[in-house]
């Protein structure tokens, strides 16, 4: 009987964190809908995701981890180093062939910067997904830039001009646009192609969150998507929410004990992501910042920019964060984490009342699901768009003022100065009727997100039609 067969569905994440996590979470709620999920990675990112895949196994979800054996000698980036789309991820894509022609699942879905996967992937005849990692907003807002000229008439890179095509006026500079999409390249035609040879796009997001973007996704670009997020949501247990992508590396608990010492709504949650590199005078203009607005915070302080630049010696020579920090624990000001924070555990504690976030589309995601309004620091990739969904759509955020997109690779050249980040924090943290509004407004569609995954709603929905899709080409194929 074709119809009892379970669907088998692979899925190819990218490298880095903030690709991994939500893919896993999307192979995990196709699995609690019935689909046989298999996540293709590396041995250290298998290695970080085994406990909380082994949890989903002992409640019996059928999902499990292949570790793919790379050719010897060659480095592949890992979870949390930088892995920016350009990376190189195409030696994995021999052993993911291999594994296709032995098992033939019904489907793959591909991560959109595995973009040698297209012509591959589609010889094989195995149907194929591409998961687009964030939204529809930024994708549609790429599209247009990708279709039509906009950057030729400007006379410099600060100089605005409108995105073409779009339901809002969006203001954009060049010097936010990501180097590798301000002309026509071969990485942005290849993941054109890579869409064209595809079933249609999986699409971390909710209908409600972006409703116009939605459909003008699939009316005005005639792309075929499931919107099946935000994906974060699939993680119910306190486990889960803890162990989410990496092993934490910080005691969750003493961090949850101090925030429920705080008033509801009065700490700042600071987070750049899994990636970001800042150098150390910016984390001393941040740490001035927030010592001047006087707000209880926790910072997660990343990775710190190697600089060989000497005012950036001397700078860390004069100023030491680890005075700082001891400085804040005393007065009881501000907890500093340096590691892996258990993210969503802390950002939907009652105390967290404010997210200053690098506007990764995870963090922006989950900040909304929170329901806690942001600060906006846009530093890289596609970063500089989320802003203004945030800022300019939504109105759930205030901007620290950040201006120009820099490579993982490099250093930043801009710095963002401490009086900006007290006016960011003071203008989110200290009540007012602004404040009041945006954090209703991020409440109202934390609600709509809950609904969506829930049974019944729009994701929930869209998850359940892609696997029939797939259980008739299933059917087709074997008949
Ligand atoms: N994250 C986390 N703990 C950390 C840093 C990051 O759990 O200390 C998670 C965060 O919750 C999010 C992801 O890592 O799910 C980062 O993805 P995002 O798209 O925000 O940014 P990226 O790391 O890709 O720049």
């Amino acid at each position: 009987n074709h119809e009892t067969d379970a669907v088998k569905v692979y899925f190819f994440p990218f490298l880095g964190g903030g690709h991994q996590i939500p893919m896993i979470d999307t192979a995990r709620v196709f699995a609690k809908h019935g689909v046989t999920s298999t996540i293709l990675t590396t041995p250290s990112n298998a290695a970080q995701f085994q406990n909380s895949i082994t949890r989903d196994q002992k409640s019996n979800l059928p999902i499990t981890i292949y570790t793919l054996t790379t050719p010897k000698n060659t480095q592949l980036p890992e979870i949390g180093m930088s892995a920016g789309p350009m990376t190189d991820s195409s030696v994995l894509l021999e052993p993911v062939k291999q594994l296709l022609l032995q098992h033939r699942p019904d489907c793959i879905v591909v991560d959109m910067f595995h973009r040698w996967a297209g012509d591959i992937i589609g010889e094989l005849k195995v149907p194929m997904i591409v998961f687009n990692g964030n939204g529809c907003f930024p994708r549609c807002v790429l599209e247009n830039m990708r279709k039509h000229v906009v950057f030729e008439n400007l006379s410099s890179d600060s100089e605005s001009f409108i995105v073409p095509g779009l339901p809002d006026r969006i203001e954009m500079t060049r010097s936010q646009v990501p180097s590798f999409r301000r002309n026509k390249s071969e990485f942005t035609d290849r993941m054109a192609q890579i869409e064209e040879k595809s079933l249609g796009i999986v699409i971390n997001s909710f209908y409600d969150l972006e409703p116009v973007y939605a459909d003008y996704i699939r009316n005005e670009l005639g792309k075929k998507r499931w919107l099946v997020g935000p994906v974060s949501l699939y993680n119910r247990s306190v486990e889960d929410k803890k162990e989410r992508g990496k092993q934490p590396t910080i005691d969750e608990q003493s961090c949850l004990n101090w925030l429920n010492s705080k008033k509801s709504n009065s700490v700042l949650y600071i987070s750049f992501g899994s990636v970001a590199c800042l150098p150390m005078k910016q984390l001393k203009e941040i740490a001035y910042g927030l010592e001047a607005s006087d707000q209880p915070f926790i910072w997660v302080v990343g990775k710190i920019f190697n600089s060989s630049k000497s005012d950036d010696q001397t700078c860390s020579e004069n100023w030491v964060l680890d005075e700082f920090e001891k400085r804040m624990k005393e007065m009881d000001k501000g907890l500093i984490l340096r590691g892996w924070a258990p993210q969503l555990l802390i950002l939907e504690h009652d105390a967290v009342g404010g997210f200053m976030t690098h506007c990764g589309w995870n963090s922006t995601l989950e900040g909304v699901c929170a329901g806690v309004p942001l600060i906006t620091w846009p530093l890289s990739a596609e970063q500089f768009i989320n802003e203004k969904l945030v800022t300019d759509v939504l109105r759930i955020g205030v901007q620290v003022g950040s201006r120009e997109w820099g490579s993982w690779e490099e250093e930043r050249k801009e710095l963002v100065g401490r009086e900006k980040v007290e006016f960011a924090v003071n203008k989110l943290m200290v009540e007012s009727e602004e404040v009041e509004e945006m954090r209703r407004r991020v409440k109202s569609i934390a609600e709509k997100a809950k609904r969506a995954v829930e049974e019944g709603g729009s994701s929930y929905g869209d998850i359940d039609a892609l696997i029939h899709e797939l259980k008739i080409l299933q059917i087709g194929k074997d008949v």
